[in-house]
């Protein structure tokens, strides 16, 4: 499964990339949602310290809080784009924004999981409350990698900061 390092650098990088190549709201995307961003981009995992807290209580854990369940679903992140869509209609876009990284956070984590190998052995539940069926590449375990999530950390740890070495360079030129 992608790590923390994983989930959190990769979606900060392409936040970031997109606040400073694509973006024309640099105001209203701050570094600090960037920041945000990072953060929500593990936020499906909390559903490890949610099993936690169940072992800890001494509970079993219900199906749909074992890794890889509801937070690992869209629907999950409709929780956060719904409120989002709202707000800036209401035209608070400062706060909508929040709510749009975070959903952008969950969806990448998502993606990653489905795509590398993540949360449940059964797969994404792409249409859940629809359909409970898994759905998932698994990369690193179609290729027997499965310990190249390590590995993977670091080479994206590296690329990111060059990247930013780059980029301040860059800027004593302007
Ligand atoms: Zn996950």
């Amino acid at each position: 499964m992608p790590l923390a390092v994983t989930h959190v650098l990769t979606t900060i990088i392409l936040v970031d990339v997109y606040r400073h190549y694509i973006a024309k709201h640099k105001k209203l995307l701050t570094l600090h949602l960037v920041l945000i961003a990072g953060i929500a981009g593990l936020l499906p995992d909390i559903d490890i310290l949610i099993g936690y807290f169940y072992n800890l209580i001494g509970k079993t854990v219900p199906e749909l809080f074992l890794h890889g369940g509801i937070t690992h679903t869209p629907f999950f992140a409709l929780i956060f784009l719904i409120p989002g869509i709202i707000l800036w209609k209401l035209k608070k876009q400062k706060i909508a924004a929040y709510f749009f990284v975070i959903t952008f956070g969950i969806l990448l984590h998502i993606f990653l999981d489905y795509l590398i190998g993540g949360g449940r052995y059964e797969g994404i539940m792409w249409f859940f409350p629809f359909s409970m069926t898994g759905y998932k590449i698994h990369l690193l375990t179609y290729f027997g990698l499965s310990n190249l999530p390590a590995a993977l950390d670091a080479v994206i740890l590296i690329l990111w900061l060059w990247h930013e070495e780059a980029k301040h360079k860059i800027k004593d030129f302007i």
